[in-house]
């Protein structure tokens, strides 16, 4: 029986070990994705010297146009149609989606902030904030 215990303890150890390196090795596969793409972003900015005109007012701005970008292709379509659509849509929705994730990561860049990290946090902050029991009483409503 002691030993049956000492094992399963070991095993439950093993498994919090090992989901705990799965998520990092989430983590560090996002990071490094997010620091690519941002070092490729730079590149091809600065082979253009755009740089000066990415002050962080005109990214923010940038940000929100491509948003509106996005918003345009749903434009007075019912949330149904956009569904049934997908396939036609995915084009449009990919290119502007990519444009937002830009400048998203450009600006994330001028600010020096590391948006895996800050992500990370503001994920861990809304599992704070909205516990399982939260919305099990918000799905009641
Ligand atoms: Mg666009």
């Amino acid at each position: 029986m002691a030993k049956y215990l000492i094992d399963s303890i070991g095993c439950i150890k093993y498994n919090e070990f090992r989901k705990k390196f799965l998520i990092l090795l989430f983590f560090y596969f996002l990071m490094s994705s997010i620091k690519s793409l941002t070092t490729k972003i730079i590149e091809f900015r600065d082979a253009r010297k755009w740089k000066e005109f990415h002050t962080p007012k005109n990214l923010a701005l940038s940000l929100v146009i491509e948003t509106g970008e996005l918003f345009e292709i749903m434009q007075w379509k019912k949330d149904q149609d956009i569904l049934t659509d997908i396939n036609k849509l995915k084009p449009q929705l990919e290119d502007e989606l990519a444009d937002i994730a830009i400048y998203l990561l450009l600006l994330a860049h001028e600010f020096g902030i590391n948006l895996d990290t800050a992500i990370q946090r503001k994920i861990a902050k809304n599992w704070k904030k909205y516990p399982l029991d939260k919305k099990a009483e918000f799905e009641k409503e």
